[in-house]
């Protein structure tokens, strides 16, 4: 069977590059005479996997050196509680922006630790979350121990259009759909994690990027796996780390520092996003909406509607048996969404495209 465009939100695509990479490495890693699925993480070949993938990630993000890069487990969701078991250090109080179901998860699990509060929402928005809330700085309690933010809305897919002024409180991120799809400046930021199924790595691995002054303050009953400290102490390796997701995300690092880093991935992933918004605002839209505000679209999570909700069935099922999968959209929202990580290829968009005029024409709308 040929390979067929993934446009799940994930996990997600690989570049093939990488995956044919991994594949000639695959029983056997360098003069390891084994895989590294094999491998002991306490080998010099292991720790130099690990030493290059956060080099490698270090150049691609431009990662200052008072930054420490942690190789974690548990997923994004995890770090919806180490974060506030961490960094709820001084004054046990911290204010989330809520634009979507992970940022109000994470909040959520942050109000079993201290007192959360909502800086700004976009729940209210028609339909709910599509856009993200502005905010000022007047909306951060000066007090507060850290500002949590989701920078890119998988679900809903909205993208934080700006970075909020904090003035002195760190800011945490949630970057998990849009690590590594364009430049960040990471000097605006005091911790940034993200699961590294999307842009990264197959699922398994977090990525956790954060100030060293940040580190340090766990609650003395936070569990030892989620102790910043702890964890940079002992250079990702307390324990087992995941060793094949390390090698991977090591390999997909690579592969973007040798298509020009991030400002090349950007142009790669703007040239995705806007051949597909393009024809939503233009002949598409006789057919299909994309409710999301438009100063605040994702670059990686476009979501469409049809606006009849079999018609929507039928597309993700017709786009599935002509090798364009996982359309359908999250089932809190329904209609459609491509997901465009940085391995689509460009073609993948265009075959969509194209797929979504013939449906158009074949399915016209009954009036109802
Ligand atoms: N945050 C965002 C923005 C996500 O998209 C996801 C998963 N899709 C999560 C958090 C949860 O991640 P995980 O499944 O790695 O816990």
């Amino acid at each position: 069977m040929d390979r067929v465009y993934n446009f799940s939100a994930g996990p997600s695509m690989l570049p093939l590059e990488v995956l044919e990479r991994a594949q000639a490495e695959m029983l056997c890693y360098g003069d390891s005479g084994m895989s590294v699925m094999e491998m002991s993480h306490r080998t010099p070949e292991f720790e130099q996997i690990l030493h290059d993938a956060e080099d490698a990630l270090r150049k691609l993000m431009n990662i200052p050196a008072n930054y420490k890069v942690l190789f974690l487990q548990g997923g994004a969701s995890t770090q919806f509680a180490a974060v506030p078991l961490n960094l709820l250090s001084e004054h046990k109080c911290a204010d989330y922006i809520v634009s979507g179901q992970f940022s109000k998860k994470a909040a959520m699990e942050a109000k079993k630790y201290g007192d959360i509060a909502i800086a700004a929402s976009s729940a209210g928005a028609s339909p709910t979350f599509s856009t993200v809330p502005d905010t000022t700085r007047a909306d951060f309690r000066p007090d507060a121990d850290y500002v949590h933010i989701c920078f890119n809305n998988t679900i809903y897919g909205t993208k934080f259009h700006y970075v909020p002024d904090t003035g002195n409180i760190p800011l945490v991120a949630d970057m998990s759909s849009c690590i590594c799809s364009e430049p960040v400046d990471v000097t605006k930021f005091g911790l940034i994690y993200a699961g590294a199924q999307k842009n990264i790595a197959p699922a398994g691995l977090t990525i956790v990027i954060v100030r060293n002054d940040l580190i340090g303050g766990a609650r003395d009953d936070a569990p030892a796996m989620l102790d910043y400290k702890l964890m940079a102490e002992n250079d990702s390796m307390y324990n087992t780390p995941p060793c094949w997701c390390i090698y991977m995300a090591k390999l997909v690092f690579e592969w973007i520092l040798s298509i020009g880093g991030l400002e090349e991935m950007k142009r790669r992933n703007e040239k995705k996003a806007s051949l597909l918004y393009d024809y939503l605002d233009g002949p598409g839209q006789a057919y299909y909406t994309a409710p999301v505000d438009k100063k605040c679209r994702s670059m990686m999570n476009v979501v469409f509607v049809t606006g009849d909700g079999e018609l929507d069935k039928k597309f993700a099922k017709e786009a599935a048996a002509a090798g364009l999968v996982n359309l359908k959209g999250h089932r809190s929202v329904g209609g459609m969404r491509a997901s465009i990580y940085n391995a689509m290829p460009y073609e993948g968009v265009e075959k969509l495209v194209a797929f979504m005029k013939q449906f158009a024409i074949d399915n016209p709308k009954i009036q109802k």
